[in-house]
């Protein structure tokens, strides 16, 4: 599905709007989430991952891993009311990654990308993911930005792959 915001406001609203979804439809695997957000330098991957923190309830500020590569964010318990039960609750971790200094799928092995992977409470998104695409499950979502040239500096079209018949990769 394609989408085009007008604002990194905007941009959150969809990451939000995705993060719900994915909660609802989320597949039964013994292994990580995996989404990649490809697109260029400003295209608006980091402000995204800015709104899916937050809607998981991290208060801590996101800000670019380009420089360390990954950071990790514990995802807190979700507020039950009173006399509910308490859901499963999926993702404990929100990993998110930079691959834009890595070379090759391998140097992420260097950081415990095979245990991140094998962790199905852990909820991962990695920005440049063509970088180390080797190493990626083939279950992986992606989504892709886009800042067009010319016209409304704060326009973004982000198309997020594998919704509604979009040609999702099968594992
Ligand atoms: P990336 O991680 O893709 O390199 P960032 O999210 O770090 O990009 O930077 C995007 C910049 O563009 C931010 O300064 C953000 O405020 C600005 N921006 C303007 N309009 C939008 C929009 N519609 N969506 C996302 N970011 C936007
Ligand atoms: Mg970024």
């Amino acid at each position: 599905m394609r989408y085009r915001t007008q604002s990194a406001a905007q941009t959150q609203q969809l990451a939000r709007q995705f993060v719900e979804e994915l909660l609802r439809s989320l597949p039964k695997q013994g292994t990580a989430t995996v989404v990649g957000l490809s697109g260029e330098l400003g295209a608006g991957k980091t402000t995204f991952m800015k709104g899916v923190a937050r809607h998981l309830g991290i208060t801590e500020e996101i800000t670019s891993p380009t420089f360390v590569i990954q950071k990790i964010y514990e995802i807190p318990a979700r507020l039950i009311p009173e006399g509910e039960e308490a859901p499963c609750q999926r993702f404990q971790r929100l990993v998110h990654l930079d691959a834009y200094r890595l070379s090759s799928g391998e140097e992420l092995a260097a950081i415990g990308w095979h245990d991140t992977l094998t962790d199905p409470a852990n909820l991962v998104f990695i920005e440049w993911p063509e970088m180390v695409e080797s190493v990626l499950p083939l279950r992986a979502r992606r989504i892709v930005f886009e800042a067009p040239e010319g016209g409304d500096p704060d326009e973004r079209r982000i198309t997020i792959e594998g919704e509604e018949g979009e040609g999702a990769r099968e594992a």
